[in-house]
């Protein structure tokens, strides 16, 4: 068995943003065409109360299948603000694993940067990510870097160019956190993005050298978007991550 065929970042239905295909049964049947040997679902976490009851629920419906993958069932928690994330601690202590979204400035529960330029996006960027990097719960800060949301407020908008505008210091300081407190950086999906994917480079390559691990993770909505990030393996040869590098759920 391979750590590299492993996909910790699928939402189910219970994601208000997944579609309806995407059943904990229907799920199951794509972890086993994709050949996946360890695969994990993660939905969101919404402020609702319901996340544990969530959980639960996916855990008897994959109680009543089988399927070759060891499936985990996680969660993903956005990070709201410096400071403040939006689960329980009761809840983080529940799912198997838990991954911290950095950053969804595209839900309106988590406040846009001050201003719109490259400059103050890049800077609520790296709070956000110092601020999740200082979180020993987290087990996978997932997308990072990768600034959704901010189309609102300006046309155009490439967060690659405010990737760019952040020193390697910054970078540096947050993956030697993340080392610190067991953090796993995603790998994910969305690296079908050229310009974020290259734009990333220079931090995959500073975690790297921090000795971060890696968790892959296609964030998939659809049955369609499941294995995605299956289609990166030249990127991550590229950074010279190897099996000892990928992070798994352990137990
Ligand atoms: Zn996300
Ligand atoms: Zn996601």
């Amino acid at each position: 068995m391979s750590l590299f065929q492993s996909d910790l970042h699928n939402h189910s239905a219970q994601s208000r943003c997944s579609r309806p295909e995407m059943t904990v049964e229907a799920m199951v049947c794509r972890f086993d065409e994709l050949g996946l040997r360890i695969a994990g679902i993660s939905d969101h976490v919404y402020p609702d109360g319901k996340a544990i009851e969530r959980y639960r629920q996916t855990k008897r419906e994959l109680a009543d299948l089988s399927c070759t993958a060891r499936i985990w069932v996680g969660a993903e928690v956005d990070v709201l603000w410096p400071g403040r994330f939006d689960a329980t601690m009761e809840e983080i202590g529940t799912f198997d694993y838990v991954l911290f979204a950095c950053t969804h400035y595209q839900n309106r529960t988590v406040p846009a940067p001050i201003a719109s330029s490259d400059e103050a996006i890049a800077q609520n960027a790296v709070d956000m990510m110092t601020y999740a990097a200082s979180l020993p719960f987290a087990d996978v800060i997932v997308h990072p870097f990768h600034i959704t949301g901010m189309e609102r407020y300006r046309d155009g908008f490439s967060a690659a160019a405010a990737i760019q505008l952040i020193p390697d210091e910054s970078f540096t300081r947050i993956a030697r956190d993340m080392a610190k407190n067991r953090i796993a950086i995603e790998l994910n999906g969305v690296l079908e993005e050229a310009d974020y994917a290259q734009a990333m480079i220079r931090f995959y390559r500073i975690c790297k050298i921090e000795g971060v691990k890696f968790s892959l993770g296609s964030d998939a909505h659809w049955l369609a978007g499941m294995g995605s990030i299956m289609h990166h393996q030249a990127y991550v040869e590229a950074l010279g991550v190897t099996e000892t590098d990928i992070w798994v759920p352990e137990g």
